[in-house]
């Protein structure tokens, strides 16, 4: 089996008033289909800038990522497109949804990118809607929900492309512990059905629900274990 993420000395420099910061040195780290791994790491460590470079939000400085085995570099604006949706789903801290817009909208947003026509993102989006839970909410607006509910639209987006692999940084962040325990529970689901699973933390508790733990510290992956004692919902 090929890795889905693999990076070879990936390095990430900010250009700041005070100069160029580099904020990643060398991030060597490789990902199997089915793994799901916890990053953990204080505040200002990197795992943001990693997550938004896997994720194709942002590009590394040096360094090659594939995604699936292809050089991310080297694909052409739609390509990159086309993987976005049906490789990866990326689920944000504060949910990203868009205010305006039912959850029904949110979700099948990714499918109004990819040109998919309208009937078929409705379908689609109300499917993913009722596998996250949230099947009677589509015509509610974000602020309508609960905060954990909208993690949970944010993850019915995440999924409408079907990805091989779901990048979530601090997910559960802004939610109790109860609403996280949901969430991890819908996340721990996800990846026993075969999705690959990335998840930034904070929290020990949160990360004890992944099979591995990778830690950053200044820009560095630091370790990279097996987890013994693993959470199970
Ligand atoms: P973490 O997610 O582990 O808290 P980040 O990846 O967000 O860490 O940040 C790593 C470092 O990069 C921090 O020192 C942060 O201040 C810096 N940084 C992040 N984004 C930018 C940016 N756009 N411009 C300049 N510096 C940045
Ligand atoms: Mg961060």
């Amino acid at each position: 089996m090929g890795y889905v993420i693999q990076t070879e000395h990936l390095t990430k420099s900010y250009h700041t008033g005070a100069g160029d910061l580099e904020v990643l040195h060398g991030v060597d780290f490789a990902l199997e289909e089915g793994e799901f791994t916890a990053i953990m790491g204080p505040s200002g460590s990197g795992k943001s800038t990693f997550m938004n470079i896997l994720g194709c939000l942002d590009s590394p400085t040096s360094g090659v990522y594939r995604l699936l085995g292809e050089e991310v570099e080297k694909l052409s604006p739609d390509q990159l497109a086309e993987r976005r949706l049906h490789y990866l789903g990326f689920v944000f801290q504060g949910y990203n949804l868009l205010p305006r817009a039912d959850l029904l909208e949110n979700v099948a947003l990714p499918l109004l990118y990819a040109k998919v026509p309208a009937a078929q993102r409705k379908k689609e989006a109300q499917e993913m809607l009722e596998r996250v839970g949230l099947g009677p909410w589509s015509h509610h607006r974000p602020a309508q929900v609960s905060g954990g509910q909208q993690q949970r639209a944010a993850i019915a987006r995440a999924l409408v492309g079907h990805p091989s692999l779901i990048l979530a940084d601090e997910p559960t962040g802004n939610l109790d512990t109860q609403t996280s325990d949901e969430i991890m529970a819908l996340l721990s689901g996800l990846n026993d059905t075969g999705i690959t699973l990335v998840l930034v933390t904070h929290e020990p508790d949160v990360a004890s629900y992944a099979k591995r733990l990778t830690r950053f510290r200044d820009g560095l992956l630091v370790e990279d274990c097996p987890v013994t004692d693993r959470r199970r919902p």
